[in-house]
């Protein structure tokens, strides 16, 4: 069995990558293999983000890596696809930060910001110094979010931001949080810096899931925002969501690392684990369990490859986000699952991978659109009636 920089390639995928986007997958994976892996089950465990990794993954050109300026790599969709991928391989709380420091605060800043604000924070984000978080989620419901209730009122030339949001990554280490409010003209964005009076965050803990990752509440009380802080270009909800669409892309391909780590762990198992005279690896419902997770992943790779191909081309829908989103998270659930079993009752210590992706996916299907929400999003392309 082929397999490139840990993942499995039943397809030769690599033969359809390019010099340039194996280099980058093989840097992320080394980065992943010497400082990810080492410390990640640890981190888990005590529930702690390890922002220890930050300066190297901005070292490696990781945040903002598709933005050509501010000192961003440029990179190609399929590579970023490709980061996310092997991050995602170490943890998805990893890829969580990364996912959310790229897709949903510098993405934001640059597509929907003013020149002075591209200048201010870009630079810093790349270089891991400014951490951003994105506050769309409210506690009353996130699937819906045209209905948030976290206000921006005008007095004078500033803004006056009043409500609260739930659920948001990176929340309490973020030196600026992109947070989305209604105004008298509909959904508005709003850069809100740490410190800002009026401004309060709080971690949420006793999660069983994304415990390597920080989860945060949001609360504004008469939070005073200037004029030059909100964002001149973004108006309506189609800003926020233009920003998911980025991030649910990454999602798509992080799933691909999570579920090979599983698939992996799950095979070098069943190699050595000797019952009834034989290793479990030739039993036949074992090669049959073996093949199917081999064929989700392998059909996953292929849907990922060519979504990131038609987003480099200009031409990938939102509907072909959410139809990847939906199955390669699906995809990477059901094999963490089908691993953690196939490990038997080591397979729900915390020395093994496989429970921790599994816990971790259960976030993944959930945010950035729960899977319900992308199989009608799905339905309304067929349809052509929305039935949300
Ligand atoms: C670890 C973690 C990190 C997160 N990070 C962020 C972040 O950084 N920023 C941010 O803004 N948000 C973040 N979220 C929030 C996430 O995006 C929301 O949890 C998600 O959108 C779902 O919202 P909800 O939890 O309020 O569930 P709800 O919207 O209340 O949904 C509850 C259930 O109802 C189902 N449902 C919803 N609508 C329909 C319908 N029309 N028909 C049938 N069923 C339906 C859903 O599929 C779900 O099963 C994060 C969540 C988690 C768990």
């Amino acid at each position: 069995m082929v397999r490139n920089a840990g993942q499995p390639d039943l397809y030769d995928i690599e033969s359809l990558l390019s010099e340039d986007e194996r280099q980058v997958r093989d840097a992320v994976a080394t980065f992943v293999d010497d400082r990810v892996l080492p410390i990640i089950a640890d981190c888990f465990e005590k529930e702690r983000f390890p922002s220890e990794l930050i300066p190297q993954m901005a070292e490696l050109g990781l945040l903002g890596p598709t933005l050509s300026d501010y000192g961003c790599a440029g990179l190609n969709s399929v590579c970023y696809g490709l980061i996310m991928q092997e991050l995602e391989r170490g943890d998805s709380g990893v890829r969580s930060f990364a996912s959310v420091q790229s897709s949903l605060c510098m993405f934001p800043v640059d597509a929907y910001g003013s020149d002075e604000q591209k200048q201010r924070w870009l630079p810093e984000m790349a270089r891991g110094n400014a951490i951003g978080c994105f506050g769309l989620t409210e506690p009353d419901g996130g699937s819906d979010p045209g209905t948030m209730k976290t206000n921006a009122r005008k007095r004078g030339d500033d803004w006056v931001v009043n409500g609260a949001k739930m659920w948001i990554t990176n929340g309490t280490v973020a030196d600026l949080a992109v947070v989305w409010a209604i105004t008298d003209d509909g959904v508005r964005g709003f850069l809100v810096e740490k410190n800002t009076p009026g401004y309060t965050t709080r971690d949420i803990e006793h999660k069983f899931s994304l415990r390597a990752s920080v989860t945060s509440e949001l609360f504004f009380d008469n939070c005073k925002i200037p004029a030059a802080n909100q964002l001149p270009n973004a108006a309506g909800l189609g800003a926020p969501l233009s920003c998911l669409t980025q991030a649910r892309y990454g999602i798509a391909w992080g799933a691909l690392g999570a579920a090979s780590a599983c698939y992996q762990e799950a095979v070098e198992f069943c190699r050595q684990r000797v019952l009834f005279g034989k290793p479990l690896i030739e039993k036949q419902h074992v090669q049959i369990r073996l093949a199917d997770m081999l064929r989700r992943i392998t059909t996953a790779q292929l849907l990922a490859l060519q979504l990131g191909r038609l987003k480099d081309a200009g031409t990938m829908h939102h509907s072909q986000v959410s139809l990847a989103k939906w199955n390669n998270v699906r995809m990477a659930l059901d094999v963490a699952r089908e691993a953690r079993d196939l490990l038997g009752a080591g397979g729900i210590s915390v020395e093994c991978s496989p429970i921790r992706h599994m816990l971790n996916l259960e976030s993944v299907i959930t945010y950035e659109g729960t899977e319900t929400i992308h199989q009608l999003i799905v339905g309304r392309e067929i349809s052509d009636k929305a039935a949300f």
